[in-house]
């Protein structure tokens, strides 16, 4: 569309027009994207461009002559700042401001509003032949003002608001309840195994996962109330209920989560952990509820998920402790103080030594022995168990390969194993190596892991003790019956030994459907051909019991406390020693 002039239209090419040789060129203006226009000194608007049109909604035969460019302004605005706009007919000055144009529909539209005199060579500088107008509408760029601030307080994967705006919100929660004198409710929800569902189905998967919890936490709401993806795999909620109202609602929010998710035909299984923090019992601001709020959620993940637990000042305390323990922890890897210890574990039916357990002892200068019960949780969270775990692995090859040449006779050797250590791709080559480095056949070694790498199930955890097997060396189940009840794993995997958790001997003999239990126990492992180790073998009785009961090996105070090396060697005899 043409730059719109008055002068060219109604008189044509004026040769003595005073500023035409320095108006800018017609079609530069025409195709502008902000609308423009030329006034003379008293305002009246003399050439328009197509954007001025289409901002205002006149057309230029509307405005050309015929109007002044502060006549399209909102009058009532105009009235109240027209002392800002240069007096036109007298100063030559630039001036920037915003103002309100009203469209010809009478709609308002947010402009900024430029003004430049015309400068010609001719033209006296203390009096400008007229102006040159910009109007830059506003709306644009509030819209895209809003969209930088909704992307920058929500989240890009749930589209629910994220930490910013949580944070925001709950500081006005908190003022709020302070002028009421009421109470709310802070939940943090984490999605236990995200990693491992990522991991196996790949990043669409998990976060699909995310937007159906979001979705299905957001329609618990009774009233009004905030959800909020935080740090990826959490949700931030605040509730106004509290007390007993507020763990109903956490446990209703286990539950959605806890409902299948249908994903390409393969229904996923999800479960979640949740802290919970009162306001103003735990903490009178954002900061603090947060992080006490996390502190709840790390307590209810360490059960091993699928809980909800209230913060307390116990728990904190807890919470200090590890952290204080792993600072220590890293310590004692730098200063060797970790050692090993090995526990026999007795063939029942002769009493031989058909294994040896390493365990993990820590003895601190000044805390004395600290128990591997309270430690290794926290290397594990720390992320220090690989390191220790490598450590174990190659110390007991070591002692076992130096005991087998001392004595010429060498029960096997059995390692714990954490989950964390199943999930790293140099596990199997780790074992390898440490078996070689003490040039030890690898039947001599066996290694103990948890339900939970089994529940796990991941590719790599049976990959890796496929290989494991391959090579000779045996897996055991730790601490059975004390995980979950599926029992459909024992024949996926390539297991050799069970060990019964100690609770269940523990039972055995003042409780008929313990001793039950072990007994059922045997008979399935048997039948699976696995052989049956029982744990905490502490009288002679159980040990009779379990003998009975058909149980291949027992392991226990009854037997011996776990021993050092040295008195390991004493135990198995040198060779031609009496
Ligand atoms: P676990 O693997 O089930 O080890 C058996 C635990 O039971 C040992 O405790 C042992 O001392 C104890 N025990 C053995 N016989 C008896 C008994 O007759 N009565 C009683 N009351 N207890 C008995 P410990 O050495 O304190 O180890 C505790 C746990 O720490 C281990 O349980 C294992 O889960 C973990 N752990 C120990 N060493 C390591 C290690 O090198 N790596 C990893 N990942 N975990 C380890
Ligand atoms: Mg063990
Ligand atoms: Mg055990």
């Amino acid at each position: 569309m043409p730059f719109t002039t008055h002068k060219y239209q109604q008189t044509g090419a004026m040769q003595d027009d005073l500023y035409a040789e320095t108006r800018p060129h017609d079609a530069v203006l025409a195709s502008a994207p902000n609308g423009m226009f030329i006034c003379a000194a008293d305002g009246t608007l003399e050439s328009v461009n197509a954007a001025f049109e289409k901002l205002t909604g006149f057309a230029a035969t509307e405005l050309i002559g015929r109007r002044t460019f502060e006549s399209l302004l909102d009058p009532a605005e105009f009235a109240k700042r027209r002392a800002e706009l240069p007096p036109l007919a007298t100063v030559s000055t630039r001036y920037e401001g915003e103002w309100i144009v009203l469209r010809r529909n009478g709609t308002p539209v947010r402009v900024v509003l430029a003004l430049a005199p015309l400068v010609t060579e001719t033209a006296q500088a203390a009096c400008p032949p007229g102006y040159v107008g910009i109007v830059v509408d506003m709306t644009r760029y509030a819209q895209s003002e809003a969209r930088l601030w909704y992307v920058a307080h929500h989240d890009g994967v749930t589209r629910l608001p994220n930490q910013t705006l949580f944070t925001e919100r709950l500081e006005l929660t908190i003022a709020r309840c302070q002028r009421s004198g009421s109470g709310f409710t802070v939940l943090i929800a984490e999605l236990d195994h995200l990693r491992k569902l990522r991991d196996a189905l790949g990043l669409h998967a998990a976060e699909l996962v995310l937007q159906i919890v979001g979705e299905r936490l957001g329609g618990l709401f009774p009233n009004d109330g905030t959800i909020a993806s935080i740090g990826g795999t959490q949700f931030a909620l605040l509730i106004n209920e509290s007390g007993a109202a507020a763990d109903a609602f956490a446990a209703e929010a286990l539950g959605r989560i806890a409902e299948s998710i249908d994903y390409a035909g393969t229904a996923l299984s999800i479960t979640a952990s949740i802290g919970i923090v009162a306001y103003p019992a735990d903490g009178a601001d954002a900061p603090t509820l947060m992080r006490r709020a996390g502190v709840a959620l790390s307590a209810a993940s360490a059960v091993s998920g699928n809980a909800v637990r209230r913060f307390s000042t116990a728990l904190e305390g807890q919470a200090a402790r590890r952290f204080e323990l792993a600072a220590m922890l890293r310590e004692a890897i730098a200063r060797q103080q970790l050692h090993l210890v090995y526990q026999p574990q007795v063939t029942l039916s002769n009493g031989h030594i058909a294994q040896v357990e390493a365990l993990l002892r820590w003895n601190h200068p000044q805390r004395g022995l600290i128990s591997p019960l309270e430690f290794v949780p926290v290397a594990e969270e720390a992320g220090l168990i690989e390191q220790i775990g490598e450590w174990v692995i190659r110390t007991a090859c070591r002692d076992a390969g130096k005991l087998l040449r001392q004595t010429g006779n060498l029960p096997r050797f059995a390692v714990n194993v954490s989950p964390q250590q199943f999930q790293r791709h140099n596990l199997f080559e780790t074992i390898q190596e440490a078996l070689a480095d003490a040039a030890l056949d690898p039947c001599y070694l066996e290694v103990e892991i948890t339900e939970g790498v089994l529940l796990d199930d991941t590719e790599q955890a049976l990959q890796t003790l496929h290989a494991l097997r391959e090579l000779g060396v045996e897996v055991a189940v730790d601490d059975f019956g004390t995980g979950y009840s599926s029992l459909a794993y024992l024949t996926r995997f390539p297991l050799h030994r069970l060990k019964i958790d100690r609770s269940f001997v523990m039972r055995m003999n003042t409780d008929p459907q313990s001793a039950a239990l072990v007994g059922a126990i045997i008979a399935m492992a048997h039948s699976l051909k696995l052989r049956v180790t029982a744990e905490g073998v502490e009288t002679a009785e159980q040990a009779v019991q379990l003998e009975a009961l058909g149980c291949d090996e027992a392991q226990g105070f009854w037997f011996s406390r776990p021993i050092t090396v040295a008195a390991l060697r004493n135990l198995l005899r040198p060779l031609g020693a009496i």
